[in-house]
């Protein structure tokens, strides 16, 4: 099977970038492990800033997604190698695609919160991630304690996984902190008498209208914020949890029980991108994700000739960000190829 581009990973940025490659004139073949497309976003139910229904996003991107480009689902890379300019990736459906340029968008892995063991995940019964309570919410399951009842307290950790030097993850995940906020907005829409807390080292709501969700959360819906970081979580007999926290605000340490606790977790890179970094010697930057060649001037190139990256497989990326930088990389694909011509 021969292809213009061949793109890796049928996340948000997978999807968009094959469209307007196809637009530009180029065939494509776009390869999903998954059997369904959509990655992580498919996973959301409704979005910061402005509670958009991500399932609604996902099928308008699949409409747009021309029925001429090549979709293999349920399919992974098994090998690739590179002889003359051209790329031969052996996929495990047993063929073969030759390609000239391949565009990785392997997107991120959420952080195994069990490698923070002082909070508690796996080990007590009512921690949970970000994603499991969205889960729930995508569901519209009730929010219930392991022992059955309504919480009525909540906390909510921030930078689980990220902008820790303990575990070499220096960077932010850019989503989670706007993420606690539209979580703890729900979780007081849909359990009013709940009280939810913000456990944070800084907040980031750089994004258009985060800042608004931000003041909302504390106006309409009293979410409470307390500066300082989690030291430790323990459990009572009856499952409810202690938490050690100092409050960095008030300069005092502060011990509060509440009923059930939500770590943030950040993003790493997938599994599927830490396997091309090393199958291909990608260059990785300091959060580990794939190294651009130029962050201003190249963001989509690699230092490989005929390799581009789109998406969360380079670092942390919104929604927004993600598809804007799709479209960023189909573009540098076509010039890419404008180039060759010359
Ligand atoms: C808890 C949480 C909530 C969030 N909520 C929001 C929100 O409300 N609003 C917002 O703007 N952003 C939100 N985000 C961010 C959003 O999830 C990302 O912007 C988006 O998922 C990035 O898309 P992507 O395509 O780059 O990566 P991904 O979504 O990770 O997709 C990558 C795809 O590549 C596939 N893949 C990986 N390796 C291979 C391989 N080797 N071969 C084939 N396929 C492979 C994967 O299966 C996956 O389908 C949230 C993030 C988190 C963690
Ligand atoms: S977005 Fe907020 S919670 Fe996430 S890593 Fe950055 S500062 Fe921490």
């Amino acid at each position: 099977m021969n292809s213009d581009v061949l793109v890796i990973g049928g996340g948000i940025a997978g999807i968009e970038a094959a469209t307007n490659l196809y637009l530009l004139g180029y065939s494509v073949t776009l390869v999903e492990q998954e059997s369904e497309l959509g990655g992580h976003v498919a996973q959301w139910n409704k979005l910061f800033p402005n509670y958009k229904n991500a399932h609604q996003i996902i099928q308008t991107l699949l409409q747009q997604l021309p029925g001429d480009i090549t979709i293999l689902r349920s399919t992974k890379i098994i090998h690739l190698s590179e002889k003359d300019r051209l790329f031969s990736v052996n996929l495990s459906n047993n063929s073969t695609i030759t390609t000239k340029t391949i565009l990785i968008a392997t997107g991120y892995d959420l952080f195994d919160a069990r490698l923070k063991e002082e909070y508690g995940y796996k080990i007590y019964d009512n921690v949970i991630t970000s994603a499991e309570l969205e889960s729930l919410l995508r569901q519209n399951k009730p929010i219930l304690t392991k022992q059955g009842k309504e919480p009525s307290r909540i906390g909510f950790v921030h930078c689980v996984g990220s902008r820790d030097r303990k575990i070499n993850n220096l960077y932010c995940s850019k989503v989670c902190c706007v993420t606690a906020v539209k979580q703890a907005i729900e979780i007081r829409q849909k359990l009013p008498f709940c009280e939810a807390y913000c456990f944070y080292m800084d907040l980031r709501m750089y994004g258009l209208n985060f800042e608004e969700l931000y003041n909302e959360s504390q106006e309409k819906y009293g979410v409470t914020f307390i500066r300082g970081r989690l030291s430790e979580a323990s459990e009572t007999i009856d499952g409810k949890l202690i938490l050690k926290v100092e409050d960095t605000l008030l300069g005092r340490p502060l011990k509060m029980t509440i009923d059930m606790l939500v770590l943030m977790v950040g993003m790493v890179p997938s599994k599927g991108t830490n396997f091309l970094i090393k199958e291909l010697g990608l260059h990785i930057n300091n959060g580990h994700f794939i190294a651009s060649n130029d962050e201003h001037l190249r963001a989509n190139h690699t230092n490989k000739h005929g390799i581009f990256v789109a998406g969360s497989a380079s670092s942390p990326k919104t929604i927004d960000d993600t598809l804007a930088d799709a479209r960023s990389a189909a573009m540098a694909i076509h010039q890419f190829f404008k180039n060759s011509k010359l």
